[in-house]
């Protein structure tokens, strides 16, 4: 991940991708395999809610709506290619992808310490 940041960082913040070209690149990022994740398989709750229920099923669940999280602004260089667009796209990806892990461990950690404090 720090060598995406460190490409990004090194480039001008210049002209955006086309719609065209952002559709393409996104779709290109949907249909890799999803990241591996230490959290435990969320339930798909209609309307696009991760429901992440306690792990000792005490009622208690944590929602997240990944697909309404903002895209933010994705930089690439001047006369991009596709394959600068796409890694572009895939380090935010993996960065939204992270805070989303860290939210989710933080509030079932948060759970366990209130609720399940022996554990
Ligand atoms: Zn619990």
């Amino acid at each position: 991940m720090g060598d995406h940041s460190d490409f990004l960082s090194s480039l001008p913040r210049l002209p955006l991708p086309s719609p065209e070209e952002m559709e393409r690149a996104r779709e290109e990022e949907r249909r890799r395999p999803p990241l591996v994740t230490t959290l435990p398989a969320p339930d798909f709750v209609p309307g696009g809610i991760a429901r992440f229920h306690c792990a000792l099923r005490c009622g208690w669940y944590h929602d997240e709506a990944p697909g309404l999280e903002p895209m933010g602004l994705v930089r690439v260089p001047v006369g991009f290619t596709p394959e600068e667009l796409s890694a572009a796209i895939s380090a935010q990806a993996e960065a939204r992808a992270e805070q989303f892990r860290r939210r989710v461990e933080s509030a079932i950690a948060a759970h366990f310490a209130s609720a399940h404090p022996d554990h």
